[in-house]
C-alpha cells in the first residue's frame, strides 16, 4: 500500500520540523519552498532557544513605552509613514492583547509551546550534523538601569509560575560571566536553562537534509492557489501548475497570509520586520548570547561571527529594507563590545510572521478537512519550530495534539 502524503508549504524552520515529524508519523512528504532553504526569517534569527520564553512581547505597560520608541529613529519599533493606516488594525488589535488577563493567557500557551523545545531539538538532531548547532548555553539578559534585565514584575511572576529559573546578577558579576561587555550595564538576568543555535540557517539547511536522505521530496517553487474539491484541497498550485495533494499544511511564514485567505480563513499577519548584522572576525565574541533588555536586540555569537539582531518594523511583506536600522545595530556593537572591530560586517533583513495576540496560528482548517495551518510565532519561531511541527504532524495524524491547541485555533480571528 502506497504511503500518505503531505505536501508542506515553507521550508523555514517550521515547515523543516512539521517534514521531520510527518515523517516519523509515517507520511511521505514533500517540502516546496519558493526560495532557497531557510532563507526566510529563518536565515538570520539571533538563535535564541528559550525553552523559558513566557513573557509576551504584548504585556501591559509596553503601550506606554511605545509612543517613545516609535518617536525615536534609533528606537525599537518603527512603523513606515506610508504604511500607518494598513497596520492600525493589527496595532489596535494588539492594544486589546496586551492587557493583563490576556497576556497571562499569552505567556500560559507560550510556556506550552516553548518548554519541550530543547528536547524536541535533541530528538530531531540526534546522530546527525545538525547536533552540534544547538547548545544548552544559557542567555544573559542585560540593562544599564538598575533592576531593568529582570523586566517588570508581572514579567518576573511569569517566569516564576512556569518555573523557569533565574539568576540576577549585579555589575560585578555581569562583568564576571561575560568580561567581553562593556562596564555599563547595572542589571543583569542569566537564564541557564535557556540555549543558542550557533547558525539558524545551516540548521535549517542540515535539518533538510535529513528529511531528504529519508526520503523526503524538495521541490522549489511558488505555491499561488489550491484546487478545491468537496471541503478538500485537491491540488496546490505550484508555479502554475497544479500538483495533486492528500493534504498539505501551510507553513509559509509571513507570507502565509494568502495562502490561509485562498483556503477560507482570515488571519490579522503582518509582517514584522527585523534586522541583523554578522561581524565576522569581530576580535571579541561573547560567551553566550546576551540581550540588551534596553534597546530590545540580541547578540549571538554565531559560529559565522558575531550577530545583533533586532528591531520591530512594519512596513508590509515586499517593502525594501532601511538599511538605516542596521547603522543603529553598528552603534550598538560599539557601545556594547569596547574594541570590537567593524571592518567586515554583512547586513540582512527578514520579516517575522506575527499576528496581534502574540501566538501563532497551529491546527487544522476549519474549512478543508486536509489542509493545516502551522505559522506565525513573530519573535519566538527558532524556539517554538521543533515543538510546532511535532503537533501539526499529531494533528494530521489523528487530530490528537499532545498540547492544548486552544489558543492558536486558525478560525481566532473571526468574528461569530
Ligand atoms: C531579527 C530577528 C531575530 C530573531 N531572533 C529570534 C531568536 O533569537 N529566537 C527565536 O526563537 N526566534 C527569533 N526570530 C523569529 C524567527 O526567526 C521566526 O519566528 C521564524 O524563523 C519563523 O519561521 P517560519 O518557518 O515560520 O518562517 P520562515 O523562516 O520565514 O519560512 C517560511 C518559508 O516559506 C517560504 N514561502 C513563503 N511563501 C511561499 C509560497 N507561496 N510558496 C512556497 N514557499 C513559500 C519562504 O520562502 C520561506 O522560506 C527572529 C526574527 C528576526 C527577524
Amino acid at each position: 500500500m502506497n504511503q500518505p502524503s503531505v505536501s508542506v508549504i515553507g521550508a523555514g524552520i517550521v515547515g523543516v520540523c512539521a517534514t521531520l515529524w510527518l515523517q516519523r508519523a509515517g507520511y511521505d512528504v514533500t517540502l516546496i519552498d519558493a526560495g532557497g532553504i531557510g532563507e526566510g526569517a529563518s536565515f538570520g534569527n539571533a538563535g535564541n532557544i528559550s525553552p523559558g520564553a513566557v513573557v509576551p512581547y504584548l504585556i501591559p505597560g509596553i503601550w506606554r513605552d511605545a509612543p517613545g520608541w516609535l518617536l525615536n529613529p534609533e528606537g525599537p519599533l518603527a512603523v513606515r509613514p506610508g504604511y500607518f493606516v494598513k497596520a492600525l488594525p493589527w496595532l489596535t488589535s494588539a492594544v486589546r492583547s496586551a492587557g493583563e488577563e490576556a497576556a497571562w493567557r499569552t505567556s500560559r500557551a507560550m510556556h506550552a509551546l516553548h518548554s519541550g523545545t530543547l528536547d524536541a531539538y535533541a530528538e530531531l538532531t540526534r546522530g546527525t550534523s545538525a547536533a552540534d548547532l544547538i547548545e544548552l548555553s544559557g542567555q544573559l539578559y542585560v540593562s544599564e538601569k538598575p533592576n531593568g534585565a529582570q523586566g517588570s514584575e508581572l514579567a518576573q511572576r511569569m517566569r516564576a509560575e512556569a518555573g523557569v529559573k533565574s539568576v540576577d546578577l549585579d555589575w560585578m558579576e555581569i562583568r564576571e560571566l561575560e568580561p567581553s561587555l562593556a562596564p555599563v550595564f547595572k542589571s543583569g538576568m542569566l537564564l541557564p536553562d535557556n540555549g543558542r543555535c550557533k547558525n539558524p540557517h545551516h540548521l535549517v539547511k542540515a535539518l533538510a537534509g535529513v528529511a531528504a536522505q529519508h526520503g523526503a521530496s524538495v521541490v522549489q517553487g511558488k505555491v499561488t492557489g489550491f484546487e478545491i474539491e468537496n471541503a478538500r484541497v485537491r491540488a496546490i498550485m505550484i508555479d502554475g501548475k497544479a500538483q495533486s495533494v492528500d493534504a498539505v499544511v501551510v507553513a509559509a511564514g509571513a507570507a502565509s497570509k494568502r495562502l490561509c485567505e485562498q483556503l477560507g480563513t482570515r488571519v490579522p499577519l503582518e509582517a514584522e520586520r527585523g534586522y541583523h548584522i554578522t561581524i565576522e572576525d569581530p576580535g571579541v565574541m561573547p560567551r553566550l548570547p546576551v540581550t540588551n533588555t534596553d534597546a530590545k536586540f540580541a547578540c549571538a555569537p554565531m559560529n559565522v561571527g558575531l550577530r545583533l539582531a533586532g528591531t520591530a518594523e512594519f512596513a508590509g511583506l515586499d517593502a525594501a529594507p532601511n538599511w538605516a536600522r542596521t547603522d543603529v545595530l553598528k552603534r550598538q556593537a560599539i557601545r556594547m563590545f569596547p574594541g570590537v572591530r567593524l571592518d567586515s560586517v554583512s547586513r540582512w533583513s527578514g520579516n517575522r510572521p506575527s499576528l496581534p495576540d502574540g501566538l501563532p496560528v497551529l491546527g487544522a482548517s476549519p474549512k478543508f478537512n486536509n489542509a493545516y495551518f502551522a505559522f506565525g510565532n513573530s519573535h519566538f519561531g527558532m524556539s517554538a519550530g521543533p515543538v510546532m511541527g511535532k503537533v501539526i504532524a499529531e494533528i494530521v495524524a489523528d487530530g490528537k495534539p499532545s498540547i492544548d491547541v486552544t489558543p492558536f485555533r486558525p478560525a481566532r480571528f473571526e468574528r461569530a
